[in-house]
């Protein structure tokens, strides 16, 4: 008998079910008795943030989002990230990372673009078994998630997505069952949303059917924050663990529903035993400690991050300006909102505290030598939500909602936030406190000033004390997952110099809730105007380059919320395109988690795609724009012309409480190519520094037996003086199939780095999968007999070599039919 069947022999019923719930918001139960330690996970993706809320918390490293990591196409580096992610982990204590994300890239507007890797299952799957691998091999656990059709934000706790079988299985089912299969993942984590209208929590024939029974998964299946919605049907379809804690749908419920006969034995057992599994496989047994959070800022993660930022920098035009030659005497011009703001991450739950964060500015100004003149105009904003304030502030929490009696518990916050978390928010009651912020805020120029709250109850802020921005009509909107009002705005006229006293008030709301989160954000800065405009257009003028740092932020490319628009916000276009109108030499570097409209691209000599690369984010911009480091990244995602291009475009956000996935199969490039409609850039383009130019594609056969494995190889030559990467992608198309399918998809890549002058060889292998459909109607994976192509190129647009190869007879796989 195994150690872990052991245990169960012992474990009464009640204990089982103690374990099927966290036990706080961040860790499982333990059950002292028997020597079961309690097991701490952490977010994930893009570092591991520890226990502490959003903002502030114990210091971590930022490394580059989801879709920077996968447009980096390189599975050594994605590897490399999850084993320092692993190390990350240990620092904060835990021993599951709640991670990766690989939910597609389905609408250009999904909020959580940032954190997903591509619009593509196999780059996905790719990307997330290197991850998922490098993590585990540390002993830290992967909780791959969010499964399954959680491709946007939109009403993403009880919307239900609507999607065939054929695009679940060849579409969005691939980097899950990547994870399951490959990279044997330590966990799952269920989605919010309903799966063709029942919660994929509760559907049985998911969970134990198909991710158990057909893909053979033995680990645990943990629901989302606060996504279990019952208490029997979600035992009975498998979902092991309801987290966070302490139990809403289980403990006492669960032992009734038990004892009613709604829940059998054997469920609770077997989830037990996945519980049991995990605490086994992340080494919690024999070391149960769970360690005090520590900030490790740690040289070689610091330089992998630096790396890995380039590596994922996409350079999408080039007229010859960049890299930049930074001659003595030379002027650049630093241009924009994100030029001394550094974009690092994207918000909700990804995000983390970090150890620093370097602007593209503050690393120019290191990195260029001397003589040369670097200048900064902001032009414009680009904020979603005020931006915050940025002095620390105090905040003292009451019993009862009127401020009275003695402080319960006091905070201090680094900014104008605050949000309680663990014993924190034991603390006070949330339903019945009443807190005072109280900070300050010294404008540094004269004029109109924006002041903002958004919160979780009834707010106010005065500002010298009079009442500044009122919030105390409240009503829940989109913020901090659906958890706070709208934000509340209000214009003053402010002066340089004077120190203005700000203090805020929350109280509670009455409305029924689904999370309880308790927070209040402050926002206070200028309001910028067309004389902002003129004079960066003025600097752009007078300089020899202009550089333009636009692009998103945090809080539009965020968890809970999707996008409204393609759009650059406030007055970025206006700003790009008056700014390259003066000066021919303009650059623009864009930071977003997504693609965005360019209707200035003509006008300017060149743009790279940045993305949020993580704390050394000015750094790897930096290097990318001198040349010290190569732009490796190719787009993992379409960027289309305009938003109306969008597969998704006629079945977004849904209605009714229902999405229809109504382009099936064809997301991304697969719908473009059908449709016959440009993109903008095409899925897996880049230019990099070097050029490439490619020979002969050699096939291992091109007759292949059913069952059997093609290998293709291409040759590569750098044909620049500049050493480089380039990314050598293999489609495999299938015109003559009996089904509709799309006019290729993408089976294989390689990423080289080839010095000048050097030739090497891309090879990759292709299995019947590769070549396979999925015919819904036999339940099982087919590959037709007759002609097929497999093309080579640099971008899903750019086909360098093609060669055709035939299967002998029809290859099935009715897996999925037996093990229904
Ligand atoms: C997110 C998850 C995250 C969890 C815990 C949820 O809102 O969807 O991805 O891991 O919160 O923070």
């Amino acid at each position: 008998m195994s150690a872990i069947e052991k245990l169960l022999a012992q474990l009464s019923i009640e204990e089982k079910v103690q374990l099927l719930s966290g036990l706080d918001f961040w860790s499982t139960a333990a059950i002292p008795r028997l020597g079961i330690p309690s097991v701490k996970v952490s977010d994930g993706p893009n570092g591991a943030r520890g226990g502490g809320a959003l903002v502030g918390g114990v210091k971590a490293a930022a490394f580059p989002v989801g879709i920077a990591l996968a447009a980096s196409w390189n599975l050594e580096l994605v590897g490399e990230i999850g084993a320092a992610l692993a190390l990350e982990a240990k620092s904060k204590g835990a021993r599951v990372l709640l991670a990766p994300t690989v939910n597609l890239h389905r609408s250009t507007l999904n909020g959580r673009n940032f954190e997903c890797y591509s619009e593509d299952p196999f780059l996905s799957a790719e990307i997330a078994v290197a991850y998922i691998v490098g993590l585990q091999a540390q002993g830290v656990g992967a909780a791959v998630k969010h499964f399954i059709g959680n491709e946007s934000e939109f009403q993403r706790a009880t919307i239900s997505s609507d999607i065939d079988e054929r695009a679940l299985r060849e579409i969005y089912f691939p980097p899950f069952e990547a994870a399951v299969k490959r990279a044997k993942t330590f966990a799952v984590m269920a989605s919010y949303n309903k799966l063709n209208g029942t919660y994929v929590h509760e559907r049985r024939e998911l969970i134990e059917g198909l991710l158990r029974r057909e893909w053979g998964f033995d680990g645990l299946v943990m629901s989302d924050w606060f996504g279990t919605k019952s208490t029997a049907a979600p035992v009975a379809a498998g979902l092991d663990l309801e987290m966070p804690g302490p139990a809403r749908h289980r403990g006492a419920k669960l032992m009734a529903a038990h004892q009613a006969g709604e829940v059998a034995s054997e469920a609770i057992t077997a989830a037990a035993r996945n519980v049991l599994r995990l605490v086994e496989r992340v080494g919690a047994f024999d070391d149960p400690e769970i360690a005090a959070e520590r900030a490790d800022d740690r040289p070689e993660t610091r330089a992998l991050i630096r790396r890995a930022g380039a590596e994922g920098m996409v350079l999408l035009k080039n007229d010859g300006v960049l890299p930049l030659a930074p001659k003595p005497g030379l002027k650049i011009a630093a241009i924009g909102p994100n030029a001394t703001t550094a974009q690092i991450m994207g918000g909700g739950s990804a995000q983390l505290n970090p150890h620093y964060s370097v602007s593209p500015f503050e690393a120019l100004r290191a990195a260029l030598p001397e003589g040369v003149a670097l200048a900064h105009e902001m032009g414009c904003a680009n904020y979603r939500l005020v931006p915050m304030l940025t002095n620390p502030a105090k905040v003292e929490f009451y019993a009862g909602t009127e401020f009275a009696g003695p402080v319960k518990l006091r905070k201090n916050a680094e900014e104008g936030f605050f949000m309680l978390m663990g014993a924190e928010a034991a603390a006070i009651s949330p339903q019945d406190f009443s807190a005072r912020l109280r900070s300050s805020f010294t404008p540094t120029r004269s004029g109109e000033h924006a002041l903002s709250l958004v919160a979780t109850g009834p707010c106010r802020l005065f500002v010298n004390g009079e009442l500044a921005v009122d919030g105390s009509d409240w009503s829940a909107g989109e913020e901090f997952f659906n958890t706070s009002c709208a934000e509340v705005v209000a214009h003053r006229r402010m002066e340089a110099g004077v120190a203005y006293e700000l203090v805020a008030e929350l109280r509670p709301h009455d409305q029924p809730r689904d999370i309880e989160l308790t927070l209040l954000r402050v926002g206070a800065a200028p309001v910028m105007g067309a004389q902002d405009l003129e004079r960066a257009v003025a600097l752009a003028k007078s300089s020899d380059v202009a550089v333009i740092f636009a692009g998103l932020s945090a809080d539009w490319d965020s968890e809970g919320i999707d996008r409204p628009h393609l759009d650059l916000p406030h007055d970025q276009d206006e700003l790009i395109a008056r700014c390259a109108a003066v000066n021919p030499r303009t650059v623009v570097v864009l930071q977003s988690g997504c693609p965005v409209t360019m209707p200035w691209l003509d006008q300017v000599a060149g743009v790279l795609q940045a993305w949020y690369p993580g704390q050394e984010a000015g750094n790897s911009i930096a290097d990318v724009l001198l040349g010290r480091a190569d732009p490796g990244g190719r787009l993992p995602q379409t960027f289309p012309h305009r938003l109306e291009d969008d597969p998704t475009r006629i079945n977004y956000p849904g209605e009714l409480g229902h999405v229809r996935y109504g382009e099936g199969i064809f997301i991304g490039y697969r719908y473009y190519e059908k449709k016959k409609i440009p993109p903008l850039f095409p899925f897996g383009f880049g230019l990099g520094y070097a050029s490439f130019k490619a020979g002969a594609l050699r096939l291992s056969t091109h007759r292949l037996a059913p069952g059997g494995t093609l290998t293709a190889s291409l040759e590569i030559t750098n044909v620049s003086a500049r050493a480089g990467s380039c990314v050598a992608q293999f489609y495999v198309a299938d015109a003559k199939a009996s089904v509709a399918r799309p006019d290729k998809e993408l089976k294989g890549f390689v990423k080289l780095h080839l010095e000048p002058g050097e030739t090497k060889a891309a090879s990759a292998s292709f299995d019947m999968r590769a070549l396979a459909y999925y015919d819904c109607r036999d339940k099982a994976w087919v590959a037709e007999a007759g002609a097929f192509t497999l093309l080579a190129g640099f971008s899903s647009a750019e086909i360098v070599a093609q060669a055709p190869f035939e299967l002998a007879a029809n290859w099935i796989d009715d897996s999925p039919r037996r093990r229904a």
